[in-house]
């Protein structure tokens, strides 16, 4: 593919650094009013879709040396590739709570807590949304965008709080192999609904584990057994044999080639009815996934870029074409970024920013945070910013940090000494005053099973 590269230099300015927004102003700015619409002809429909689990560096706009995604290579040749987006979180539900706020995950807080007995971990709660934080579908729901959302994954459905401002949403608890079902459902509502200015949420979950992508794209990558799934490959985030690996990382490919299959169909089926010309897409993932490189599988683990390197493509009226931009995006940027280009005119502080602004600040750290697995007994949370290329990651509790280049170590493998401005950046984001005050989630046994199907909780 041909690109522009949008070249930003990196250096390190400390006063550039001391000036970051990482953690975002706590107050709004004045009164909260209901969003205004100024919109334009060309700018009307948002097409939102979000890939669980889908780690940038295995699409082939990305870099990737198998050609697992040329229908989103061509998405990104229509539009502008961020070359450098961040999750703010490294697994489903906090992610999606910053790609719905805003936010930073220290703002909106909706996230799982850890309680330990006796140096074991014993059990995972999670929180909800926050739903009097001004949200994604809220705002555009009442700046007049008729707001659809499909989501396949527990995680977001009712109970979480991700329905809000939703005028039709539909969740499939346990949503593995519906990309097809998913994007035909979406379809027929676009059939009845082309005519209104909407916005829809797509959320698909096929490319999480256990991978199982059908038959047709179980050998596209390399041949393996006769398994059906790979559910029996890994257990509790180890992969019981690492001779396995090839497997595991061919059979997820081959769930990136599926869902990109029928992304087609939905693209192509634009194109036949005119929505193309005034639709923006906006294609990102909530966190990406993990295959040994510091030595687990699956997610939630770790803040390295395997989990935090996530795909953001903007195509559609108002997007430069053909552009890689290589400033340093987050999730949270989403909100904020779509408002400004509906023309939708609010009074509401995020911590994310327009990136489709020229002059937004490239040097700003953007941060994200986690929670350690139990071989680390002694620290319960993780926090890391990026700035430029200087990544630094903390064990908050011990106060600990580490510093990567990822110009020159972008497999985080050789920590350096802790930079000074990244250690400060760390501990201003991990001072974020609280926005979101969620509520504990109590599930129903069902749900429990559910959970502890998809590994969320033990
Ligand atoms: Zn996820």
């Amino acid at each position: 593919m041909k690109l522009k590269l949008n070249v930003i230099f990196f250096a390190f300015p400390v006063f550039l650094i001391l000036l970051c927004s990482c953690g975002g102003t706590p107050e709004e700015i004045g009164e909260t009013q209901a969003a205004q619409s100024s919109e334009t002809s060309s700018h009307r429909n948002i097409i939102l879709i979000i890939i669980d689990t889908l780690r940038a560096d295995h699409l082939s706009c990305y870099g990737y040396n198998r050609n697992t995604s040329p229908v989103l290579d061509s998405l990104a040749e229509s539009g502008t590739l961020w070359l450098n987006a961040q999750a703010q979180a490294p697994w489903t539900l906090p992610s999606h709570a910053s790609i719905w706020t805003g936010l930073s995950l220290r703002s909106h807080r909706t996230n799982m807590e850890i309680f330990w007995n006796d140096g074991e971990r014993s059990r995972k709660i999670n929180y909800s949304l926050d739903t009097d934080l001004p949200s994604l579908p809220v705002l555009l729901s009442e700046a007049g965008f008729t707001t659809f959302g499909l989501a396949n994954v527990i995680l977001l459905n009712e109970t979480h709080g991700f329905n809000e401002g939703f005028q039709y949403y539909s969740c499939n608890d346990a949503g593995h192999g519906r990309a097809a079902v998913s994007v035909d459902s979406l379809i027929i509502w676009l059939e009845q609904h082309s005519d209104e200015r909407f916005f829809c949420m797509l959320h698909l979950f096929d490319v999480h584990a256990p991978y199982n992508p059908p038959p047709q794209y179980r050998e596209l990558y390399g041949e393996y057994s006769s398994e059906e799934t790979t559910s029996w490959l890994i257990e509790d985030g180890v992969l019981m044999n690492p001779q396995d690996r090839d497997q595991l990382v061919s059979y997820y490919d081959g769930e990136i080639t599926w869902v990109d299959d029928n992304l087609g169909r939905l693209f192509s089926w634009m194109r036949e009815n005119g929505l193309s010309n005034n639709t923006l897409i906006v294609l990102t993932a909530d966190h990406g996934e993990e295959f040994l490189e510091h030595g687990w599988v699956d997610h939630c683990h770790t803040l390295y870029q395997e989990l935090l390197h996530i795909p953001l493509i903007f195509t559609g009226p108002g997007i430069n074409a053909g552009v890689v931009d290589s400033r340093v995006a987050g999730q949270y940027d989403i909100l904020p970024t779509l408002l400004t280009w509906a023309g939708i005119s609010h009074s509401f502080v995020f911590d994310g920013t327009d990136i489709l602004s020229q002059d937004f600040n490239a040097f700003r750290a953007v941060p994200a945070s986690g929670v350690l697995p139990t071989a680390f007994l002694d620290s319960s949370h993780l926090a890391s910013v990026l700035s430029g290329n200087i990544k630094t990651i903390a064990m908050v509790d011990l106060e600990e940090f580490v510093s990567f280049d990822l110009s020159e170590d972008p497999e985080e493998l050789d920590p350096l000494a802790a930079d000074s401005a990244g250690v400060e950046n760390v501990l201003y984001y991990w001072a974020t005053p609280q926005k979101g005050f969620p509520e504990l989630v109590v599930h129903d046994e069902s749900d429990i099973n559910t959970l502890k199907d998809l590994g969320y909780i033990n």
